[in-house]
């Protein structure tokens, strides 16, 4: 039995699955607590599963499960290798900013993005217009070690949009 994830504001603690009103828990991503289903102990597995199948429908991975794919493992790992180019709203690239654990990626009108942060200010970045930088850096880039690093982080980003897309929860369910 699937349930779509809800909001869940208003509501009667119940679970969504056997109806009952007993030990009924709320099951919501790590980032947003208000969405997600209820399930009681019996149903908790239902619930875990519907509620991946909804972040899949609407295109979010939770920052607790990045680590689960090896792909998005890989891609933070190079983003923690440090460095990577981030173009400001000012048009002006800036460096030193760190993946932001509590912003999911995400997938808006404009494509994937995910967060980063720097002195307590996060940014959303999306995943095209980061390939778009670290391709420039690669370009302009004279050192050798900092060209690889911008190819990998290009090519890790292709298969983070490529997992995104078919659906993270469904490719970790798959393998
Ligand atoms: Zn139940």
């Amino acid at each position: 039995m699937n349930i779509e994830a809800y909001r869940l504001v208003f509501i009667q603690i119940k679970c969504d699955f056997c109806h009952t009103t007993n030990g009924a828990k709320l099951i919501t991503p790590s980032y947003d607590t208000l969405y997600g289903v209820q399930a009681c102990p019996d149903c908790y597995e239902c619930g875990k599963i519907s509620l991946q199948k909804s972040l899949d429908k609407i295109g979010a991975i939770d920052p607790l499960d990045f680590k689960k794919h090896e792909d998005i493992e890989n891609f933070i790992n190079l983003l923690n290798e440090g460095n990577f180019p981030i173009k400001r709203t000012s048009g002006e690239i800036e460096y030193d900013w760190t993946l932001d654990y509590n912003i999911p990626i995400r997938k808006y009108e404009k494509g994937w993005s995910f967060g980063v942060c720097k002195n307590q200010i996060s940014k959303l970045l999306y995943i095209n217009d980061f390939i778009d930088n670290c391709r420039y850096e690669e370009i302009k880039s004279v050192d050798e070690s900092r060209q690889n690093l911008m190819k990998n982080l290009i090519s890790s980003s292709h298969k983070v949009i490529e997992i995104s897309n078919k659906g993270f929860y469904k490719t970790l369910s798959e393998s």
